[in-house]
């Protein structure tokens, strides 16, 4: 197939873009470098069903004929989203709307990457699809979470009222290699600061949970929903759920780091808990994660050291 990955230089898009080659697929990667970054690519770039577009997804494009289409643009850190308030908001709604009207002109599949943050500070634990959500429509994480509610909206309606083959996946926290080390995100900042030997920083009293999937199984659990007929969203995530203090204990562990902790306000609206119900993703798709998180951390690990010694994010092209 041809098939175009935008954020295909992003953390998750670029791992999608290595696998959809090495199923045998073409690939146009569409990103335009805000968060993504060249150095996730430059392990397949040179491959000849390979090509890299830098482009804005928010303003028009086409590269021709494509079969299918992942929709993977976005900050997504809550750090970069925070930064990038105003795009987010806008690749969430314009770019994916951009994105549907390719699909629909050249009859391709279209995959959302939708995320957990639809679901918000959630008071149904775990989070089965069915789960509405409780977000806060204004706060400082409203511009991620309710740019990605809408381009479920925009998906689901382009799917009823246009016929789109399309597909979403919730995606919760995932982590691996190629995350970037200045992100923000918990498990980036605690491999760096594990590693540096500086305190880790405990946001809250720590208490607060999340459960973290191996970017490998992440990836798997998307392919089988690209390759499903479900048009309805599907949680892909890891179960096993950890208080940020047993994920810091965890990072300690595999880095053999003798950092201590320090605790730091908690942001606003941080959810308290964080789990997927993956009986759906079970049941349908027959998939269910395999790494565990200190193994995930340990194959984590060199890459995290490798970053520290070569920062890897591109300049930011100027903001639309
Ligand atoms: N967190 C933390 N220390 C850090 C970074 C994050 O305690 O240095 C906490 C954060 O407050 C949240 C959890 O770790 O409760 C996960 O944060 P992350 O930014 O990775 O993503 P989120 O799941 O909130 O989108």
């Amino acid at each position: 197939m041809r098939v175009l990955v935008t954020g295909g230089a992003g953390f998750l898009g670029s791992h999608l873009c290595e696998r959809l080659l090495a199923d045998g697929h073409t690939v146009i990667c569409a990103d335009n470098l805000i968060t993504g970054c060249l150095n996730n690519i430059a392990g397949f770039s040179a491959d000849a069903r390979f090509r890299f577009e830098p482009q804005d997804i928010c303003r028009p494009f086409d590269f021709g004929p494509v079969e299918f289409i992942y929709d993977f643009a976005s900050p997504a850190s809550p750090v970069d989203y925070m930064k990038w308030g105003l795009q987010t908001l806008e690749v969430g709604s314009a770019g994916t709307r951009n994105c549907l009207e390719l699909a629909l002109k050249y009859r391709a599949g279209f995959l959302l990457a939708s995320t957990s943050e639809c679901y918000g500070d959630p008071d149904v634990h775990p989070q089965p699809e069915s789960y509405w959500g409780h977000v806060n429509p204004i706060g400082t994480r409203s511009v991620y979470d309710e740019a990605k509610r809408f381009s479920e909206a925009l998906t689901m309606a382009y799917h009823r009222y246009r016929g789109v083959d399309t597909r979403i996946v919730r995606i919760f926290n995932t982590y691996g290699p190629r995350l970037q080390i200045d992100d923000g995100r918990v498990i980036s900042n605690f491999m760096k600061q594990a590693l540096l030997g500086d305190e880790l920083t405990i946001y809250g009293d720590g208490r607060q949970t999340r459960s973290f999937c191996y970017v490998s199984d992440e990836i798997e659990g998307i392919m089988r929903l690209a390759a499903s007929h479900e048009n309805l969203p599907t949680n892909i995530g890891n179960p096993s759920e950890f208080t940020v203090l047993e994920c810091a204990q965890a990072v300690l562990d595999i880095t053999g780091s003798a950092s201590k902790l320090v605790f730091r306000p908690l942001p606003e609206d941080d959810p308290k808990q964080r789990c997927p119900d993956i009986t759906k993703a079970k049941s349908i798709l027959g998939w269910e994660p395999r790494i565990d998180l200190p193994t995930g951390l340990g194959l984590s690990v060199d890459y995290f050291r490798q970053a520290l010694l070569a920062p890897t994010r591109d300049p930011a092209v100027p903001a639309t």
